[in-house]
């Protein structure tokens, strides 16, 4: 009886620290991406599992329970999930922290879109992750402040990089767009509270928010907390 937790996510190695505590035998997966990923003192297996047949080989050597953990954003790691658990016949359920909730904001579908929304001219600050700067490169007629944890391949031609990891408090994003002259900020909905204090910065200074929401996945049983998954392995027998 083995979980194995699909990870990158503060919510999958809170899960991975409480099944540690229950003595449940688990392994957490991690894409491997951020090269400057804390230790995990569980046990971890890093890199893609090779697509959904990959996955499913895998799950067939002795996983009982999947609990997809990974970001909101991380859509083919959720898609490949339902479908190696069906083919499988995995029980599955993904741990998916709650939406930003707020008025006022520029909800667009994509980062392209999210792109297109800026205005000529504007100043805009992105903390969308190092892979997903794609749709902004063209943009010469806006300057960018780009933070990120690991660094991008390519920078738009008119933009600032810093280099940090989250979690980022309130005041100091406020001071952050303050320094920079930010006028717009981009945000995936990702949810949760690591990152939120940059859209309340933004909000207090009355900046334009544009949120970009999130990708359609493929139906799967949901739970918000760490608390629902272990209620879930519960009703499962594992606990
Ligand atoms: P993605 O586009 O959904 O996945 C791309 C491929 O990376 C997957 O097909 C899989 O390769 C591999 N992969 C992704 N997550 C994995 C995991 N937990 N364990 C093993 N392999 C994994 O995902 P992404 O957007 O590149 O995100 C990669 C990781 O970063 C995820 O774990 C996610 O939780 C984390 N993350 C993502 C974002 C974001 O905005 N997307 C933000 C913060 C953290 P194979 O097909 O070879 O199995």
């Amino acid at each position: 009886m083995t979980v194995l937790i699909l990870g990158g996510t503060t919510e999958a190695t809170a899960l991975a620290q409480q099944l540690d505590a229950l003595d449940i035998p688990f392994t957490l997966s991690l894409a491997g991406t951020t090269r400057g990923a804390r230790q995990h003192a569980h046990p971890t297996r890093v890199g893609g599992f090779g697509g959904v047949d990959g996955l499913a080989a895998y799950l067939a050597n002795g996983i009982t329970l999947l609990v997809d953990a990974t970001h909101p954003f991380a859509a083919q790691m959720s898609r490949h999930a339902v479908e190696a658990a069906s083919h499988t016949k995995t029980p599955l359920l993904r741990l998916e922290r709650p939406q930003w909730q707020g008025a006022g904001w520029e909800n667009v579908v994509d980062l392209d879109a999210a792109a297109a929304a800026l205005p000529a001219n504007a100043r805009a600050f992105l903390s969308i992750g190092s892979r997903s700067l794609g749709p902004f490169l063209t943009r010469s007629d806006v300057w960018f402040l780009i933070r990120s944890i690991e660094p991008p391949d390519a920078l738009p031609p008119r933009s600032t990089l810093i280099l940090h990891r989250p979690p980022f408090s309130l005041s100091d994003e406020l001071a952050l767009l303050k320094t920079h002259d930010i006028t717009h900020l981009v945000s995936k909905n990702a949810g949760g509270t690591a990152t939120r204090a940059k859209i309340d910065a933004a909000t207090r200074l009355h900046l334009p928010v544009i949120m970009v929401k999130r990708p359609q996945l493929p139906v799967a049983p949901i739970v918000e907390t760490v608390q629902g998954v272990l209620k879930w392995m519960e009703q499962k027998g594992h606990l």
